[in-house]
This record gives structure tokens, C-alpha cells and sequence, in this order.
């Protein structure tokens, strides 16, 4: 899309944004607004979307994904229109922005969709930032924090990264100085969990068991303390995900690749937020490498990743 000399200064910014694993995930009951209260710490991981947002000279957002996505996406279902994450972010910013144009968002998938990692909202955040970039709009962090958590509860964290405690349905975030790494094995699934029946099979599994569970309102300060110091074995001991229950009652193979898993050496195995990506946590770099390979072998989607990493940030600017 070059714009001819002298024409439209077409211009695009790329930014980079981290999908997540909740590291421990309590989720309290159904509350009477239909959402639920979590506690949880976030870990932003090396595993990015990117966003490709070109100013165009005709009005209005348009959204493709890039041949560059690392994903299968053969029959994943994707919007591009105004249902797309990217394409509320750039709608938000354009309603703010005095100096908006048009925009074309080129979205390269690398999170798997559906997968319980925020990649919709890791798409959502970069492209926040894009926008903000592009429009010179000059939102301070804040402020864009403020318009991420009106795209949903996952998108602030995708901006902030690193790591982080959120209360409420998850955007309450307070960063966490937690900055020692650690190291992972991501096994994604070819399908998607849509994370609302996800929180519908907790309710309804607490419902016929006569649980009664209480508003969480803390994290455990042993997995925060584990995060701190980089003791992987520590924290293989504190791993918790209220909803994983949820989810391997949906897919019960998610038992078999968490088992299989820490049979191969994993110190321990987690579904991510609402599934069915599964996070296996390992003592080091060298061992998350060896675990992604053997996990091949049994024809897993298997990838090594650490933690924590830098949120949203622009790898590019340029004048077309
Ligand atoms: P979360 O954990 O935040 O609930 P997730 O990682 O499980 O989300 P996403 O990949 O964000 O799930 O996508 C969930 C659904 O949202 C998809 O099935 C898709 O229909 C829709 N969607 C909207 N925008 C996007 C986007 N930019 N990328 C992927 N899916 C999107």
C-alpha cells in the first residue's frame, strides 16, 4: 500500500505483544453481574502477536492476518470485521485520537486462538499501542491501560507484562517484582475453548457438588515468593488453576498431555487460564528445549518459552 510522493504519507508501525499463563488462577462464584471474581498472577511469556497498523488514506479499520502466522489457522475462526479485538483497539483509538486516518491491521498469529493464552487481547494491546503511535494521539500509559481494560480483562495485562497480580475479573493489576526467569513447555491443542463455557462447567460442576466457594480476594504469597527467586521446584508446588477441572471436563485428553508431560520430566503441568493450551514447567532453558522435542515425538504441538517478558512494545516505525 505505497502512497505516491507527494500523496498520503502512509506510515506503519509494528508492535509486539506477549501472550500469558496464569500461574495460579482461584476463581470465586458466579457473581449476580454474570461474571467472576479471580485472583490470579499473570506471567507475560515469549510467545508474541505482532501488529502491522498502516495509516491508509481511505477512512475506516480494516483487519487480514499475516502469511507470517506460525499458527495453523486452516479452519480456525478468526472475525476481521468490527468483532475482531484488533479492530475494537483501533476503533477505541480512533475515538480519542483528534488526528486518526484509516487503517489497514495486519495481525501475525503466533498465541493459539482460543487457547487460554490472551491472544485476541495481546492483538488488542499492540494494537492500542500501534494506534497511539500512529495518531500521535499522546495517551499516557495509563490512560491506555484505562482503554484496555474496556476491550476486556486480559488486554491490560498484555500491555504491562512482566508480572502481575489482578483481582477483580482480572484487570485490577498490581506488577509484581517478580524478574527472576523461568521456563516453560507450551502444548497447544488444535481446538479452542470458548472461556465463557469454561466458567459455565466450573459453576455448574461447584453446583452439583454443593461447593460454596469464597470471593478470592489474594494471591498465595508462596507462588509470588517462588516467582521471585526462580525456584522452579517451589513453584511446581504451587501451581493452581480453579478452572483446569472446567476444562479437562470438556476435553478430558487434556489429563493425558499433562501427564504425559511430567512422565517426559516436567516438574509439574498446568492448563493455561480457561485451556486448552497446557504450560509445563521446567528446571531450565536446555530442559524446556528437550521436553518441546520429546513431546514432538508423540505428534504434540510443543513449544519452549520463558518468562516473564516486556509487554506491548513498537519493533517498528516507518514512512512508506
Ligand atoms: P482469553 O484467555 O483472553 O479468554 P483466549 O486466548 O482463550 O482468550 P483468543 O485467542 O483471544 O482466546 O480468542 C477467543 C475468540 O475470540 C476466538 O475464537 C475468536 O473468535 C475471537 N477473536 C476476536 N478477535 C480475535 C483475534 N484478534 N485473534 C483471535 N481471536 C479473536
Amino acid at each position: 500500500m505505497k502512497a505516491a510522493a507527494g500523496k498520503f504519507p502512509a506510515r506503519t508501525v509494528r508492535v509486539k505483544a506477549p501472550g500469558k499463563v496464569n500461574v495460579s488462577l482461584d476463581v470465586g462464584p458466579l457473581r449476580a453481574d454474570g461474571y467472576h471474581s479471580v485472583a490470579s498472577v499473570y506471567l507475560a511469556v515469549s510467545l508474541y502477536e505482532e501488529v502491522a497498523a498502516t495509516s491508509t488514506e481511505t477512512p475506516g479499520i480494516t483487519v487480514s492476518i499475516s502469511p507470517d502466522s506460525t499458527l495453523d489457522l486452516d479452519g480456525v475462526d478468526i472475525p476481521l470485521d468490527e468483532k475482531n479485538l484488533a479492530y475494537k483497539a483501533a476503533a477505541i483509538m480512533a475515538d480519542v485520537s483528534e488526528h486518526s486516518t484509516g487503517v489497514h491491521l495486519e495481525i501475525t498469529k503466533r498465541v493459539p486462538v482460543a487457547g487460554g493464552m490472551g491472544g485476541g487481547s495481546a492483538d488488542a494491546a499492540a494494537t492500542l499501542l500501534a494506534c497511539d503511535a500512529l495518531w500521535n494521539s499522546g495517551l499516557s500509559r495509563d490512560e491506555l491501560a484505562h482503554l484496555a481494560a474496556e476491550l476486556g480483562a486480559d488486554v491490560p495485562f498484555s500491555l504491562l507484562g512482566g508480572t502481575a497480580v489482578g483481582l477483580g475479573v482480572g484487570d485490577d493489576l498490581s506488577p509484581a517484582l517478580a524478574k527472576a526467569q523461568t521456563d516453560w513447555v507450551l502444548v497447544a491443542a488444535d481446538y479452542g475453548l470458548p472461556t465463557p463455557e469454561v466458567f459455565r462447567t466450573l459453576d455448574r460442576l461447584r453446583e452439583a457438588e454443593g461447593l460454596d466457594v469464597a470471593e478470592p480476594t489474594a494471591v498465595d504469597p508462596k507462588i509470588l515468593q517462588a516467582l521471585r527467586s526462580g525456584d522452579a521446584d517451589a513453584l511446581s508446588r504451587v501451581l493452581v488453576n480453579d478452572l483446569q477441572r472446567a476444562s479437562i471436563e470438556l476435553s478430558p485428553a487434556l489429563r493425558d498431555t499433562l501427564g504425559r508431560g511430567e512422565a517426559l520430566g516436567a516438574l509439574a503441568g498446568i492448563v493455561s487460564g480457561s485451556g486448552p493450551t497446557v504450560a509445563l514447567l521446567t528446571h531450565n532453558p536446555a530442559a524446556a528445549e528437550n521436553l518441546a522435542e520429546d513431546l514432538r515425538h508423540y505428534g504434540l504441538t510443543a513449544f519452549p518459552v520463558h518468562g516473564p517478558v516486556h509487554g506491548a512494545r513498537i519493533i517498528s516505525d516507518t514512512l512508506l
